[in-house]
Parts: C-alpha cells; sequence; structure tokens
C-alpha cells in the first residue's frame, strides 16, 4: 500500500470574526507549528482569510476556504471565486452537507466547483455523507457511491483530490461513526476513485469526519482507508486540535 501523508483540516463554519480568527490561529501556531509527518490545514470565514495568511505566512500550516463559486468571474452577486482566492489558499471544502443542505447545492453543481478549482492549482477538499434515515435504510453505501460520481462528473485533475466522507448524523452531534462504520465508507470511497481512476485509488487520501475528537482520532486513523480528518468543532479549540495534529504525525 502507497504512504498517504495524514491530513488534519479544520472547518470553522461561521465562527470568529478576525481579532478572534487571529488568536485562534496563533494559538495553533504556537502548539503544532513544528509537528512534522501531516498536513495541517484551517478553513476559516472567507472574511479572515487574508489576516490569517498573513499570520500563517512562512509556517506549515496551510489555509483552506470553506466554499467558492464554480464560475471564474461574472455577475454572481455577493459570491468569492477562485480567482480571487488564487495565492491565498490552497485548499477549499466543496459540497461540505451544511452547503448541500442549507443553500440546495446539488452534486452537479459540487462537480463543476470541483473542475474550476483544481483548474486554478486549489486543492478541492470533496464532501461526500448519508443522513440517518439511509444509514438506517441500510443504503448508506449506495448513496456514497452515487454522490461521490456524481460530484466527481467531468473530473480529471486526480493528483489534486482530498475526500471526506461525512455522515451528516455524525456532525456536530457528539456521536461519530465508529472506526468500523467509518472505514466502510472510506474504502467504498476509495473504490469509486478505482473505477474512475485506477491509478489513483492508492494516493488519493480519504478523510473521516464527524465529531472527531482527541479520544476518537488514533482508532480513526489505523484504518487501512482513512488517511485524516475534517473537524468541526474541535478545530475551534487550539489545545484540542493541536492534540489530534499530535495523535497523527504518530499514528
Ligand atoms: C464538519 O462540519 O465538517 C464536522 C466534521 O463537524 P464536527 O467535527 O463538529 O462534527
Amino acid at each position: 500500500m502507497k504512504y498517504r501523508k495524514p491530513v488534519i483540516a479544520g472547518n470553522w463554519k461561521m465562527n470568529t470574526d478576525i481579532e478572534s480568527g487571529i488568536k485562534l490561529v496563533k494559538e495553533i501556531l504556537d502548539l503544532s507549528d513544528s509537528i512534522a509527518n501531516v498536513e495541517k490545514i484551517v478553513c476559516p470565514p472567507f472574511v479572515s482569510l487574508t489576516s490569517i495568511a498573513r499570520a500563517l505566512n512562512g509556517s506549515s500550516i496551510q489555509l483552506g476556504a470553506q466554499n467558492v463559486n464554480a464560475n471564474e468571474n461574472g455577475s454572481f452577486t455577493g459570491e468569492i471565486s477562485t480567482t480571487m482566492l488564487c495565492g491565498l489558499i490552497s485548499h477549499v471544502i466543496i459540497g461540505h452537507s451544511e452547503r448541500r443542505m442549507f443553500n440546495g447545492e446539488s452534486s452537479n453543481q459540487v462537480a463543476a466547483k470541483a473542475i474550476t478549482v483544481s483548474n486554478a492549482g486549489i486543492v478541492p477538499i470533496l464532501c461526500v455523507g448519508e443522513d440517518l434515515s439511509i444509514r438506517k435504510s441500510g443504503k448508506a453505501a449506495n448513496f456514497v457511491t452515487k454522490q461521490l460520481k456524481a460530484s466527481l462528473k467531468g473530473f480529471l485533475n486526480w493528483e489534486s483530490l482530498i475526500i471526506a466522507y461525512e455522515p451528516i448524523w455524525a456532525i456536530g452531534t457528539g456521536e461519530a461513526a465508529t472506526s468500523g462504520q467509518a472505514q466502510e465508507m472510506a474504502a467504498i470511497c476509495r473504490k469509486v476513485i478505482y473505477q474512475l481512476s485506477p491509478d489513483v485509488a492508492d494516493s488519493v487520501r480519504v478523510l473521516y469526519g464527524g465529531s472527531v475528537n482527541s479520544g476518537n482520532v488514533a482508532e480513526l486513523l489505523i484504518q487501512p482507508d482513512i488517511d485524516g480528518a475534517l473537524v468541526g468543532g474541535a478545530s475551534l479549540k487550539a489545545k484540542e486540535f493541536s492534540n489530534l495534529i499530535r495523535i497523527a504525525s504518530s499514528n
């Protein structure tokens, strides 16, 4: 099996203002800048990106956005494009379940974003995951297979892709998937990649997201198909987020 460097990515969602965001990232830097063998990414709100990029300059922590428009420019009032983000960020979360739910984003739109993002030299962190009713009906594998295929329609730049399996029922609930459930679904994501582009299936990183904390991350990260974590709540606490980074670096 190919070595895949673990990734710990923090999704701050609609939390922090510019001042508290800078304070948070400085605390994270103090605690984890020197930790090696793990890719560290923070994804603050748009308005904080410039200030946080300045704080991160020269450090080992990378910067991501939480969303982007699929168009490079044009009459899309209030939207943010890859053209604006180029040179500022290295990663962008796309297809997060909250955007699919609250902003009605379809997998077709997510696929268009994935293409625009990778064409701009930015790595998409593409999220997929089933809700509780789908999980209970035993159709999670089928649902995520279809959702991931649809979200990667037309995608070609396989070297530039991170996938995050995030069961909706585990996000922000304190009820993480078991390591067995997470591994099963991460393996399904990898199988989809194999079907779409067999040569890269062994190198694309698949993260797990949903109530990850320092008590459950080690067990998740030792699973053969889980290469890191996308972290919401715990990424807003410098110490806890840095603990996740430390555990991932020694896993
Ligand atoms: C998320 O929103 O991507 C997430 C995983 O949140 P939490 O860690 O809070 O469950």
